[in-house]
């Protein structure tokens, strides 16, 4: 059976996957989500004009000659009335926030003041004080004020589709009232172990017996991917019972994830089961990269089925390499693949030519120069699942003899490069 190159195989599962139809979900349920249109804002923001600081609310005129004391007939606090109007030759003690008053264009900052005794004219009634303050500098109009719709209009368009939101973008849809958010909704995802070796949990082990990993780190990397992982246990490896593990999850699932079963072996029955239930949008391919070479794929009634390999590494390079882009595209996101870097080697990356396409486990940080740093894990079989949780990069070795140290490497990101002295 020929190598299929990466690109290949990914074109080709990446075609058979379509965006999820869109759905209005609650904002609070949105983050991460994609928009599936633009989003229009239907009030200004901020809703009228308010004070940017704490001071005196004046008409600038009154202040255009400094010193000049003006009489302070009330104060207006965030969230009370933009009450009483400033009259001429007046001021109103205004504090961060509040409702410019009518009258007003303009506020003096507290600290361009003297001589206020920290009463308002209300407070001050019947006390025989005059509530007065000084002003020192003089403001133009529209100074410290915030107008109405100047973060915001009435009418804008706030966001187009397409918009991967953040807690930003969830801040400010709850500025402008949106209580539910258009977006491609979350893919729901099921998760199969395959294998009679298998154990789910803390049991005794018999011999010829492992615990059940892959299912777990397949749950947590679609947690990771924002999708909504459904964990659909393990099934033997029987032709019936795979086939009915997966006819049930179907009916539920966007997309499932099964691992194991799709080698040569004579066990491995979930290329058997897909083939016979995708009828005909079927792959099992020999993809020319290590680890991760054995994958299987079908569409079964419109579900996207992904038949990962067991071993527990390259299950979780077939996840980044195939599930994830795919499951990304469903969910309406434009850039499916993870971020990439030229990174340094900061030590040799070694290799022999083998016709494949090597992704090597590395821990990746930033250098002083700016720059990524790689370094390999010690561990790089597709067993080594302790190496492969602490890395976080696959550095990527065409085939050949890998390359030396501080050549430039590509590299993919799976989370950030630790910190180093370039980002602190
Ligand atoms: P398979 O692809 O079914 O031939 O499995 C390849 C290897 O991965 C075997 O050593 C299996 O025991 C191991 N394996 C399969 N499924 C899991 C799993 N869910 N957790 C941990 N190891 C697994
Ligand atoms: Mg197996």
């Amino acid at each position: 059976m020929s190598l299929v190159p990466l690109e290949d195989a990914q074109r080709r599962v990446l075609a058979q996957c379509q965006p999820l139809r869109p759905l209005a979900v609650p904002l609070a349920e949105s983050l991460g989500c994609v928009t599936s249109v633009a989003l229009t804002a239907e009030e200004d923001v901020p809703p009228w004009a308010n004070s940017a600081v704490d001071g005196f609310a004046v008409r600038s005129a009154d202040v255009a000659t400094t010193p000049v004391t003006l009489p302070v007939t009330a104060t207006i606090r965030a969230g009370a009335p933009p009450e009483p109007p400033v009259g001429p030759g007046e001021a109103v003690h205004i504090l961060t926030g509040a409702p410019l008053p009518a009258g007003a264009d303009a506020v003096v900052m507290v600290e361009d003041t003297d001589a206020w005794d920290g009463r308002t004219g209300r407070e001050a009634v019947g006390a025989a004080v005059t509530t007065k303050v000084e002003v020192r500098r003089g403001v133009a109009a529209g100074a410290n004020v915030r107008p109405a719709g100047d973060d915001i209009r009435a009418g804008q368009t706030v966001f187009g589709a397409g918009t991967v939101l953040g807690p930003g973008h969830l801040g400010v849809l709850a500025s402008i009232g949106v209580r539910k958010v258009p977006v491609f909704p979350r893919a729901r995802v099921g998760v199969l172990s395959t294998g009679d070796e298998l154990v789910d949990g803390g049991e005794p082990l018999h011999p010829g017996q492992i615990r059940d990993s892959n299912r777990r780190t397949l749950l947590a990397l679609l947690a990771e991917a924002n999708c909504e992982p459904v964990d659909l246990g393990h099934a033997r490896d029987e032709e019936a019972a795979v086939r009915d593990a997966l006819t049930e999850a179907l009916g539920r699932c966007d997309a499932v994830l099964t691992s194991g079963g799709v080698s040569v072996g004579d066990f491995d029955f979930v290329k058997v089961v897909l083939d016979e239930l995708s009828g005909g949008g079927f792959a099992w391919m020999q993809v020319a990269i290590r680890p991760a070479k054995p994958l299987a794929f079908g569409v079964v009634r419109g579900t996207p089925v992904f038949g990962l390999p067991g071993n527990p590494v390259s299950s979780m390079v077939s996840f980044e390499l195939f599930a994830r882009p795919a499951l990304r595209h469903m969910m309406g996101h434009a850039a499916t693949g993870r971020p990439q870097a030229l990174a340094v080697a900061d030590e040799p990356l070694a290799r022999r030519p083998d016709g494949k396409l090597h992704l090597v486990r590395v821990r990746a940080r930033w250098g002083a120069d700016g720059r990524v740093h790689v370094r390999p894990l010690g561990g790089q079989m597709s067993h080594h699942l302790h190496a492969m949780a602490e890395a976080n990069a696959l550095a990527l070795l065409p085939d050949g003899d890998g390359v030396g140290g501080g050549a430039d490497v590509p590299t993919v990101l799976l989370s950030d490069p630790d910190p180093g002295f370039a980002s602190s």
